[in-house]
């Protein structure tokens, strides 16, 4: 038996013969053209053609799997239709390229660009102009499509990587799983596997692609494994988990829709993050109570000018009108230092998780966030929406934060706009200023929300995003969760509600600690949703409190997660 070691990006099992994908490689020469009229005429049909494909594409994604899935097409043709790509598309022919060298060229270097970014979610941008590069390229060389859109028999996909459009085309009711050699939590391929609720492994490395076509492979999903080769005997236990795990996720459903009360009748809030329009449909379906944390970043990424108070109000509106009466928190723009932006000349930093990035950015360009907060308030009405900031370290910038929305709300009474009325102001305690000072915020903070996935790397002093030190940012360190102890107990006696919005609040092994500490709201990607209600239905407060004070007591994160499968195992057995 053979076993390959990645990334776990969606979790379940999946059993079946490998469909090794291996999309031909388009090369492209004629360096020399003579006639750049010509080539431009024929860039500019391709250019058509491959417009014309991905509103094809979009249509299908949007009937399959959502809006949430198609808006990858309108990311494509803003790509092709991008006016500096054009001109350096005109460069490289009025240099003598032909059309297919000059697409070849200039995004070949685009997609070294987004590779060399520190941020995994720019990094993952250079999947989208891989995907369009090679979509150009297509349609120059005269190449037909890729193989993936006549599978015709269940199997699991083996890819390098899996680009949106290969997805797209992919008819999916074959497909059981995914596994890829490259790609991180945050791809694409590890994105639409949550979605769809397909197991997959990704980021698992080049032995990847030595898997034969047609060899019987499994997937374990939540444990980022691949096995090849089992056994009969390992397989009928593989196929049993995987029964097993399909019945759970059925049950949990049944009651996705159900509050969650304890054993012992405390009442918690279970609500999602979302990061898309669209999304809000997903976390309704989960059963989510409201959002958690509406990140706000997908407007401004990828463009060369600020997104318009209209504009963002014509984003948000369709979110609040979805979730009617259920509380929206809106997270005020996130970005800067490591996730640059490219209307704003941020200069290059040594350390950008220090740096200039959100609320920083937010306070020192005002009308920027102003112009945030006005749309915001506008698309609030009628609705329950809540403003939150995000990396707030002083009470010196909640309190100018606070004034900028009364500054906005003061302007839009001026111009006569209806606005949301009443609505509570919080702040994100991801930084280990915020989460030692509660008592002193409380009174410019109408709620908190804890960031578990920036305290965690600011507590521990490990990036986040590099896997050299990937062991120590762990959320359930009893240096994290002292903190998070800390913070709910101060916001508590300042009369002051605490969530959280981290990857920890979803998290099967965190979530009894977090109860047992006092958490009053759990938000999560939506998938997480349904297992989540259904573990906090089966606890009982007066256990999670004393789970909670022994975590605490751990010397290290092993020590921690090691208590919790204790004592899950154990309340699991005396549970009715
Ligand atoms: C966090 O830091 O925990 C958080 C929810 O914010 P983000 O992951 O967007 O930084
Ligand atoms: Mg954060």
């Amino acid at each position: 038996v053979k076993q390959l070691k990645g990334l776990a990006a969606s979790p379940g099992i999946a059993l079946g013969p490998a469909f090794v994908y291996r999309p031909v490689e388009l090369a492209a020469q004629r360096l020399g053209a003579d006639d750049p009229a010509a080539e431009w005429a024929r860039f500019q049909l391709a250019a058509a053609a491959a417009l014309e494909q991905l509103a094809l594409l979009r249509q299908k994604a949007v009937a399959e799997v959502g809006e949430a899935e198609a808006a990858i097409f309108d990311a494509h043709q803003m790509i092709i239709g991008d006016p500096d790509t054009e001109t350096e598309l005109r460069t490289e022919i009025d240099g003598g390229a032909s059309a297919a060298a000059a697409v070849d060229i200039v995004f070949s270097r685009e997609v070294k660009n987004f590779e060399t970014m520190d941020n995994p979610l720019f990094r993952e941008r250079a999947a989208d102009f891989a995907d369009v590069r090679r979509r150009l390229l297509r349609a120059l060389l005269g190449v037909s499509e890729d193989s993936l859109a006549v599978l015709d028999r269940p199997v699991v996909v083996v890819a390098h990587d899996l680009m949106p459009s290969d997805t797209a085309q992919m008819n999916k009711a074959m497909v059981r799983g995914f596994c890829t050699a490259a790609g991180g939590p945050l791809s694409h391929t590890a994105i639409l596997a949550r979605n769809l609720g397909l197991p997959a492994v990704v980021g698992a490395g080049e032995g990847v692609m030595a898997i034969e076509n047609e060899a019987p492979i499994i997937v374990d999903g939540a444990g980022g494994l691949i096995v090849i080769g089992a056994n009969d005997e390992e397989r009928a236990d593989y196929e049993r988990r995987a029964q097993a795990l399909a019945e759970a996720r059925a049950t949990v459903a049944v009651a996705a829709h159900e509050a969650a009360i304890t054993r012992d009748g405390r009442r918690v809030e279970v609500v999602a993050n979302i990061g898309l329009p669209g999304e809000e449909t997903d976390a309704l379906q989960a059963g989510a109570e409201g959002i958690g944390l509406l990140r706000t970043e997908f407007l401004f990424v990828d463009r060369q000018t600020a997104p318009t108070e209209d504009e963002q109000f014509r984003a948000y509106r369709p979110i609040f009108e979805a979730m009617g009466q259920r509380p929206v928190i809106a997270r005020t723009l996130d970005i800067g230092g490591d996730k640059p932006l490219a209307f704003l000349s941020v200069p290059h930093e040594a350390n950008p998780f220090l740096g200039w990035r959100a609320i920083r950015i937010g306070l020192a360009q005002p009308e920027l966030l102003k112009t945030q907060l006005r749309a915001l308030l506008r698309a609030g009405r009628g609705c329950n929406l809540k403003i939150m900031f995000p990396m707030v370290a002083t009470v010196e910038e909640m309190r100018a934060a606070r004034a900028l929305v009364e500054e906005s709300r003061a302007e839009l009474k001026l111009s006569g706009e209806p606005l949301a009325e009443s609505v509570e102001i919080g702040m994100m305690v991801e930084i280990p200023s915020a989460a030692l000072m509660i008592d002193l915020l409380a009174p410019y903070a109408d709620f908190f929300s804890i960031g578990s996935n920036d305290l965690t790397q600011y507590t521990l002093a490990a990036d986040r995003g590099n896997p050299a030190v990937a062991s120590l940012v762990d959320s359930l360190h009893p240096a994290v969760l002292r903190l998070v102890d800390n913070v709910i107990r101060a916001a508590h006696a300042a009369q002051r509600r605490v969530g959280m919005c981290g990857e920890m609040a979803g998290d099967l092994n965190a979530i009894p600690i977090l109860l047992g500490l006092g958490l009053d709201e759990f938000s999560m990607g939506a998938a997480a949703v349904p297992p989540a209600k259904a573990l906090l239905r089966q606890l009982s407060l007066a256990a999670a409190t004393a789970l909670a004070r022994k975590a605490l007591a751990q010397p290290t994160a092993a020590a921690v997660r090691e208590t919790v499968k204790r004592w899950l195992a154990d309340e699991r057995q005396h549970s009715p």
